[in-house]
């Protein structure tokens, strides 16, 4: 299997002007990703000239008024609302502002069909994946932040990317790092590829004291400030465990070429280690601007706001093993990833409705590795691959079913 993110890597370099000539699509606006990626541009502007990165479509699941600023402050072609009852109120709020309004699953979707050079895929969840092929379809460049889709939907994706020859970005930022560090075509000359990790807020706490964890304690991540699900993810380790499932499928890594350390201060983002005994790192500071800006301009760099890189500051690297034992997702993770098939699609689903359940205080947060594992064990068929996209949606709306009822059991 060749790299899902590679394809095309040996770009011609084009001239910094057709790069800020480039149409960009944000799928997921209003998010934490979405929110960066309009600083970047914002940026952009005010570096480079008014005219920098045009916006041909904002889209939103439901909040309004944020897509609305939004939508008159960088002046897309089309703002578009994921929850249709909503289609009346983000009209009024853009009315005479000549922004097209649309709303709907439907709506979205055709966002990202729309033309456009790059395609930055920054909604939540598995819900990204037919708006991510949409803009694969057509051959886009696409930055892909999520991770959901290509854990759910590997396979399924690369094959779309081959056939349409898109270029896939990754955003994601260890994806990101490892993107800048080598080129796919040395993937023989590699032996390891290391995926760094925070380790979180309860990176120091007991099982005892993770039974008790609240919400609010889960999402207080101490270096990123991201949305709820992800940073939840980053509090059960899960999130590495996705990430390493994502490098698999980006990399054409095997599992055996993959490990993840745990690396309190998040500035070393991934580790290449190569047959001679070489091991490339990338660094930066903790700060999403730093990869969106890079895939936007991709293969150019221009300049971002992003917090620059201050090693004195940081004074130390540190670096430890994963504790498998207090966070068991990263393990359900890499038996998924070992085991291939429709194992990885399964996992995200219930993953989502178990940090879901989580976030709505309706199971503890130890409960999460539980529903997880309960649903892969009650899953029939984990081990066949999914020829295509409808058996991937099939299979993970099982998974949710399941899942749901897992967790409802838990609460009985
Ligand atoms: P978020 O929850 O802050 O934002 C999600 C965005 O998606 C919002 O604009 C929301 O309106 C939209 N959305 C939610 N559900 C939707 C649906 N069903 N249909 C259409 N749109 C929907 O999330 P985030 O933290 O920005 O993360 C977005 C993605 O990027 C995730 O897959 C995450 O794993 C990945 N990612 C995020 C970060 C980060 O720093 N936040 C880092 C790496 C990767
Ligand atoms: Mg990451």
């Amino acid at each position: 299997m060749k790299a899902l993110a590679a394809h095309r890597l040996q770009a011609d370099m084009p001239d910094l002007k057709s790069v800020l000539a480039r149409r960009v699509t944000v799928l997921g606006s209003t998010g934490s990703i979405g929110v960066s990626t309009l600083d970047v541009i914002d940026h952009a502007r005010q570096h480079y000239g008014a005219d920098a990165l045009p916006v041909e479509a904002l889209t939103a699941q439901s909040n309004v008024g944020a897509l609305a600023a939004q939508a008159r402050k960088v002046q897309p072609k089309i703002a578009v609302i994921g929850d249709e009852k909503l289609y009346l109120q983000l009209k009024d709020a853009l009315s005479g502002t000549g922004i097209e309004v649309a709303a709907g699953r439907g709506a979205v979707i055709a966002a990202a069909a729309r033309p456009s050079e790059v395609v930055m895929v920054a909604i939540m969840g598995a819900a990204a994946l037919e708006p991510a092929l949409a803009a694969v379809a057509r051959g886009a460049t696409v930055a892909l932040a999520n991770k959901e889709c290509v854990v759910a939907a590997g396979t399924v994706f690369h094959r779309a990317v081959v056939k349409s020859n898109a270029a896939v970005i990754p955003v994601d930022s260890e994806h990101n790092a490892i993107f800048q560090v080598f080129r796919a075509a040395d993937v023989d000359e590699v032996e390891r590829v290391t995926l760094t990790a925070s380790g979180g807020p309860f990176r120091d706490w007991t099982r005892e004291r993770m039974r008790l964890a609240t919400p609010e304690q889960a999402v207080a991540h101490p270096n990123w400030s991201m949305g709820a699900k992800i940073s939840v993810d980053s509090a059960t380790l899960m999130n590495k465990g996705l990430e390493l499932i994502e490098a698999h499928f980006l990399f054409a890594l095997p599992p055996e070429k993959l490990a993840a350390v745990v690396h309190p201060q998040s500035i070393v983002h991934c580790l290449v280690s190569y047959a001679d005994g070489s091991t490339l790192a990338h660094l930066s500071a903790p700060d999403m601007r730093t990869p969106i800006a890079h895939a936007l301009a991709w293969p150019r760099r221009i300049s971002s706001p992003s917090r620059r890189l201050d090693l004195p500051a940081a004074a130390q690297l540190t670096f430890q093993e994963p504790d498998h034992r207090r966070f068991r997702c990263l393990g359900l993770a890499l038996d998924c990833l070992n085991r291939g098939g429709l194992a990885p699609t399964i996992l995200n689903a219930a993953n989502e409705i178990a940090v879901a359940a989580f976030l709505n205080r309706q199971i503890g947060f130890l409960d999460i590795p539980r529903v997880v594992e309960t649903t892969l064990d009650e899953s029939a068929g984990a081990n066949v691959e999914a020829e295509s996209l409808d058996g991937v949606l099939a299979a993970d709306a099982r998974a949710r079913e399941l899942a749901g009822n897992v967790c409802r059991r838990m609460m009985t």
